[in-house]
């Protein structure tokens, strides 16, 4: 071992001074600033192979080893480097969290994902003073745990050795800066809506502070276990940590869907399809029948209109949100749960949700674990730079009715609790989905009053849909024959399936599938709309942006007076824009035109028809 480790420091030596002399000076001109060193593994790879091999198999080992190379440098330092770190990036061993297993124990590994939760920083003692309180002897404890350790040996002093009472002396003690996360798997690498798991993760010394809930992160680390904390005893079974040696951040602006050469040019295709609108409008949940104009709007909000940063730092949202409020049982829920699978980055919360942190976000106290606050970001933070779904948002928490106002608009939420202050994003377009509080919806009631819902809030919405479950026979049949044929051809996949039924053939599921299987797969169709949001930025036309304010201006005449559910505000301008750029961004083209500001006004006229403004 001996003869191994002077091997490799000599090496190791070598392999900082050839690969990373600049970066060691300049860590030596920062020094105690600035103290790690950051290596990227490939450089370690090319240099040697087997070194950096170790490192994954015995990350404890090699990582001190680079340690000792770095302190021990040739070069002339003013002054000691006594607490460097070595931080290794561009780990190959990444692994997706809900694969970690044991195996993975002691390991150095990469995860993936977006940070859930982080506590506040503290200090955590790592190397206990004891004072014998019988001869005043100093004995110092290694503190590994999160339960303090005291000398069970008894005093140092050999004369004495006595088993206390001892006084922990907090200024002889050392400590470090700590930190404790949460890492989830994003929205993006979620199959078919599956709940995202989590691992923890301990920040220490320069790499605390530096996350908060909704960044988008790799974190490189030690894989450890711990005994999992209980009121009383010792519990067998063990959690993982992730022991952070380093962290990269990862572009957020865009989700990491890889579209090959091959599916750019099907889309390219596809968008100079002169029935391109209405193609995606019977993609979007095929086995829901009409809803079309609903449907024509969730196209929009997919798409999305530009978001605008000006010179003096403010920011206008491109995010369009939509509201869908109406009777049960005539397909909100299912509309979300589909607009989720085609959104390049979705989430689906329900206003109800037991979580602590809800829709927005929280300041939960640890109360098993060392008891600090923790601030935990809720679905609209989790959905950053995508869309949150929020089904029976009349069911929703007061607290997260009134962080609702800051997060639609500025796109952030605040949290201000027990001395912590933070600012988390939201950049997110929100589809919700509410329920009438008294059962059916009333024409001749208040749209807000029957959500349970401030009209201030209600207002933050682009668009309303109010979606009645009117008997109507020719519609009902038709609703009914839909449903149905989607029964049907559910029965025969299933029949097929479990009892091989040699009669059913494929041609009949075909038969029966061909009014329910989207005219667009899907996959492609998320592609497409990725596509859209990385690369096109549409600009207005001259005309289009008339025909806007005309319609506009006419909205106004006619809400003036009237005690109309939304009051008609400069929002709705806003909305207007977002939606003519959306429908530019549907046909991949960077000019908003006439015929875009006609099919927002349409649009819009379809929602205030139903929502009563007409
Ligand atoms: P809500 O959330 O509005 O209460 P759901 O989304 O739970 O309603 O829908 C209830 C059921 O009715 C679902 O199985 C849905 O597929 C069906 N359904 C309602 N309207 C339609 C429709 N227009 N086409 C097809 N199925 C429908
Ligand atoms: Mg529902």
């Amino acid at each position: 071992m001996a003869v191994a480790d002077e091997k490799w420091h000599k090496k190791l030596k070598d392999f900082l001074k050839r690969y990373y002399q600049d970066e060691v000076l300049e860590l030596a001109n920062n020094y105690p600033d600035k103290r790690s060193l950051v290596v990227n593994y490939d450089n370690l790879e090319i240099y040697d192979r087997a070194i950096a091999s170790d490192l994954i198999e015995d990350p404890e080992t090699v990582i001190l080893a680079l340690e000792m190379a770095l302190k021990d440098t040739d070069l002339p330092l003013a002054k000691g480097f006594d607490n460097v770190h070595v931080r290794v990036v561009n780990i190959p061993n990444r692994i997706p969290i809900r694969e970690l297993r044991s195996k993975h124990l002691s390991k150095f590994i990469a995860v993936e994902g977006m940070i859930r939760r982080a506590t506040e920083v503290r200090p955590r003692i790592t190397k206990a003073a004891f004072k014998c309180m019988r001869c005043d002897t100093i004995t110092y404890v290694e503190q590994p745990g999160t339960k303090l350790d005291e000398p069970y040996s008894g005093c140092e002093n050999e004369n004495c050795g006595k088993r206390g009472p001892f006084k922990l002396m907090a200024e002889q003690s050392e400590f470090i800066d700590s930190q404790k996360g949460q890492i989830q798997e994003s929205p993006e690498s979620l199959k078919g809506g599956s709940n995202p798991e989590s691992i923890e993760i301990n920040f220490t010394d320069d790499m605390t502070g530096l996350v908060s809930p909704g960044d988008r992160v790799i974190i490189n680390g030690i894989l450890r276990s711990v005994q999992r904390p209980l009121r009383e005893g010792k519990s067998t079974y063990y959690d993982l940590v992730l022991e952070a040696n380093s962290i990269e951040r990862l572009d957020k602006e865009f989700d990491e869907l890889d579209i090959t050469a091959e599916e750019e040019d099907q889309i390219i295709k596809l968008s100079k399809d002169p029935h391109i609108y209405d193609r995606i409008v019977s993609s979007i949940a095929p086995t829901i029948y009409g809803n079309d104009h609903v449907k024509k709007a969730l196209m929009y909000q997919l798409f999305s209109g530009v978001v605008k940063t000006f010179p003096d730092g403010s920011r206008v949202r491109g995010d369009i949100h939509i509201i869908l409020v109406g009777d049960p049982g005539v397909a909100k829920s299912q509309l979300l749960r589909y607009i989720i699978r085609l959104s390049p980055r979705g989430v689906f919360a329900s206003g109800k949700s037991a979580s602590a942190s809800g829709l927005t976000a929280a300041a939960v106290r640890d109360e098993l674990g060392d008891g600090r606050w923790t601030i935990e970001g809720g679905a609209l933070v989790m959905a950053d730079m995508g869309i949150a779904a929020v089904d029976e948002m009349d069911k929703m928490r007061d607290e997260d009715k009134s962080a609702l106002h800051e997060a639609m608009e500025q796109q952030t939420i605040s949290i201000a609790k027990a001395g912590i202050i933070a600012t988390l994003k939201s950049r997110c377009s929100l589809l919700g989905a509410a329920n009438p509080v008294y059962g059916r919806f009333n024409r001749f009631e208040s749209l807000a009053d029957q959500i349970d819902m401030p009209p201030a809030l209600l207002s933050r919405f682009d668009l309303i849909f109010v979606l009645l479950d009117i008997p109507e026979s020719r519609m009902d049949s038709k609703i009914a024959g839909h449903i149905l044929q989607t029964h049907y051809a559910g029965e025969l996949i299933q029949q097929k399936n479990n009892i091989s039924a040699s009669h059913i053939t494929q041609e009949m599921i075909d038969a029966q599938l061909i009014t329910i299987n989207p005219d667009i797969a899907p996959d492609l169709l998320r592609k497409y709309i990725a596509y859209a949001r990385r690369n096109i930025y549409p600009v207005m036309d001259e005309d289009a942006r008339s025909h806007l304010i005309d319609f506009y201006t006419s909205l106004r005449k006619q809400g003036e007076g009237k005690n109309t559910p939304v009051p008609v505000t400069a929002r709705q301008l806003e909305a207007l824009v977002r939606l003519a750029e959306a429908s530019a961004r549907v046909r991949l083209s960077n000019r908003v035109t006439m015929d875009d500001a006609i099919r927002t006004t349409d649009i819009t006229m379809e929602c205030l028809k139903n929502v009563g403004i007409d």
